[in-house]
């Protein structure tokens, strides 16, 4: 059974071994079963720090030029973090109940974002 904070073969799902670095400093590792090295990229953690950067820029006031530096590095952004716009948000029930909300609706291309909110009483 797979345990946390070990690496194992994509090939035979034997635990790898840790075995040194690249030149990059990418630790590299080592299938006992066939001998061959490997390594990783922690796409998980890259996609993390990339929807994190979304959201930011999503909610916050810089331009995507600011963000990176640079117009093309901005394109450059904006393939990588294509993906994040296919997330659906889920909201979390609260279980709150108001006796009366306003709703307004917000046309975006061919779909309508709903805003409700709550009266101040
Ligand atoms: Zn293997």
């Amino acid at each position: 059974m797979k345990q946390r904070g070990f690496r194992y073969c994509s090939t035979c799902q034997t635990k790898l071994q840790k075995w040194s670095k690249t030149a990059a400093g990418t630790p590299r590792w080592r299938c006992p079963k066939y001998a061959k090295t490997q390594t990783r990229k922690r796409t998980d953690l890259t996609k993390g720090l990339l929807l994190e950067q979304f959201v930011n820029w999503l909610l916050g006031k810089q331009s995507q030029e600011e963000l990176t530096g640079s117009a093309n590095a901005a394109r450059s952004w904006r393939n990588q973090v294509a993906w994040c716009w296919d997330i659906i948000p889920k909201p979390e029930l609260t279980g709150e109940i108001y006796p009366i909300i306003l709703i307004d609706g917000l046309r975006v291309g061919s779909l309508v974002n709903l805003i409700a909110r709550r009266l101040r009483m």
